[in-house]
């Protein structure tokens, strides 16, 4: 394979930074381009996650007496790091999860812009802050926030270097170490991102990366962390709740999502399309965020499933570490059999194929085309399932409002689209969509990049949110300061009756205070 990193060594080099004591059973890694094994990877223990928060508490308590400003130093220059490091990551990522380098590409982008972000927002959201005290001119109330102590974070395979630091980026601004459980398919990756950090000038010890798979190193890296960042499938999801849930932790939880795409009745069908193919089939449809459901409008339908079947069909597949291909390869041969099952599912209960639809062994082992199924009902898998994989079903619908109801019909909210051509309307729209987020006239990408606002899912989809300030504050733990001056707040010297009756007419004066609540 044409990279650098299609050497054992280089890759080898790498696992030398991991967290790992004594002989451990191995985890094989393979390119799934080629479906060739390329390492293997230690499976973690508790006590290599025992040895990990060891480490990270050490280093955790330097770094929270540092000043902010020289945290978010590093972040800083760790986006420069990592823009200059891009063909690099580019190429390790690629040969771990045989993903096109188009879709590669956005999450060097991604992680450079969330470094920046932090980096500027960190000293503000951190800043201690004057608050309404009990007793107006009395009581002298401050809120400080103070890191959480070591974060662990646990991230998928599908974007092997946004989630496996971006989440991790804002908890070292606010102070906190990190103990990372990458996917056990892109542990190398993760680890060249963590490297990039070290470069950067972090303390290697703030950032330990426990490997091996998810039900004993990633249950043992939940179990010691004092806040869990998890990225990755409800059903995972739902187990690291309740580990957090034990040990009364607060954690988030990036989950599935089957999301809907809606195109209006007064949309452009050929802008609709071209933009629902991109949000139907980027990362090979393995994208949290990447629509499964589509429902148009009865005025636009024939236009739009045109537009949409002529701009699929013209995606080009293949393997490679340039830019040639628009999608590459599934992750595994476990994502391409769950792809197929949903489809064969499908036409075997009439389903029609009105593009791709067949496995494309002659591409590589796990490469499958992007496929639109039309006639789907709700006896089928995939109507309600997440595919996790180039598929998407077409749906007429009659209204807005079908469509919104349709919609809202999941067990799942994480994100949502909206194409119309009266963008006021599209936003009353997306209002109305349960999905934690929703784009007008874009798929996904319009939410995503728009670091400065929360993102996440409701209902099956998860809990807590990243990026925007939520992102940083959940990392931290607020603690009330309040000093009272004068009188104290009990009865003092007078009997408790005239008390009683001062405090309620008090009470009644001051809750007429503009601000007072403040
Ligand atoms: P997964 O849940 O199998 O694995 C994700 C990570 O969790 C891996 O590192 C795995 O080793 C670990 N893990 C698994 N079980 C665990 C447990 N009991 N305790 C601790 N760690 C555990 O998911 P996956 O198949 O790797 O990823 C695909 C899923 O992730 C899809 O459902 C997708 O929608 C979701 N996802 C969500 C987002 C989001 O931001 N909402 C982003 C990417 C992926």
């Amino acid at each position: 394979m044409n990279t650098e990193w299609a050497d054992a060594d280089r890759l080898a080099d790498l696992r030398e930074a991991l967290v790992v004591a004594g002989d451990r059973a191995s985890v094989a890694v393979e390119a799934p381009y080629t479906g060739e094994q390329i390492a293997s990877i230690p499976d973690g223990t508790e006590a290599d996650a025992a040895a990990a928060y060891e480490r990270a508490r050490d280093a955790q308590a330097e770094w929270a007496e540092r000043p902010v400003a020289e945290r978010v130093a590093v972040l800083d220059r760790y986006a420069e790091r990592v823009l200059d490091a891009r063909d690099s990551l580019l190429d390790l990522a690629q040969l771990e999860t045989g993903k096109s380098r188009r879709d590669a590409v956005e999450e060097v982008l991604d992680v450079a812009a969330t470094a920046s972000h932090y980096a500027n927002v960190a000293p503000d959201l951190l800043e201690s802050e004057r608050r309404g005290g009990a007793v107006p001119g009395l009581t002298k109330t401050t809120v400080h926030r103070h890191p959480v102590g070591v974060v662990g974070v646990v991230s998928p395979w599908n974007y092997p270097i946004t989630l496996a630091v971006s989440d991790a980026l804002p908890a070292l601004a606010a102070g906190n170490a990190v103990v990372l459980k990458p996917a056990e398919q892109t542990t190398h990756t993760a680890l060249l991102a963590r490297r990039l950090l070290v470069d950067a000038g972090l303390p290697p010890d703030l950032l330990c990366v426990v490997p091996g798979e998810g039900a004993r190193a990633g249950a043992a890296v939940v179990d010691r962390a004092d806040y869990v960042c998890f990225t990755g499938s409800t059903a995972a999801g739902r187990e690291v709740a309740a580990q957090a849930g034990r040990n009364l932790v607060d954690c988030s939880l990036e989950l599935g999502g089957k999301n809907p795409l809606l195109v209006l009745d007064d949309a452009d069908p050929e802008a609709a399309a071209e933009g629902a193919a991109r949000a139907c089939f980027a990362n090979a449809g393995q994208l949290c965020v990447s629509t499964e459901r589509l429902y148009v409008h009865d005025a636009v339908y024939e236009d739009f499933r045109d537009a949409f079947v002529g701009e699929v069909r013209d995606r080009r597949l293949g393997a490679g570490f340039d830019y040639a291909a628009d999608v590459g390869s599934l992750q595994s041969a476990a994502q391409l059999r769950k792809t197929a099952r949903h489809v064969t599912d499908a036409v075997e209960r009439g389903a029609s194929v009105l593009a791709g639809g067949r496995e494309r062994s002659d591409l590589g082992p796990y490469f499958h085309e992007p496929t639109i199924l039309a006639d789907v009902t709700p006896e089928m898998a995939v109507h309600d399932e997440e595919t996790f994989g180039p598929v998407v079903s077409l749906y007429r619908v009659e209204s807005a409002d079908e469509a919104v109801a349709r919609a809202n019909d999941s067990d799942y909210g994480l994100n949502a689209s909206v194409w119309t051509e009266d963008t006021d309307r599209g936003e009353r729209v997306a209002r109305r969509v349960q999905c934690g987020t929703v784009n007008v006239n874009e798929g996904y990408v319009a939410t995503w990049a728009s670091l400065d606002a929360p993102m996440g899912g409701v209902g099956d989809s998860g809990i807590g949110r990243r990026h925007g300030d939520d992102g940083l504050l959940k990392y931290t733990e607020s603690q009330t300061v309040a000093v009272q001056r004068g009188p104290r707040i009990d009865t003092g010297p007078l009997p408790t009756g005239l008390w009683a009756r001062a405090m309620t007419t008090g009470t009644r004066l001051l809750s007429k205070l503009p601000g007072w609540a403040r």
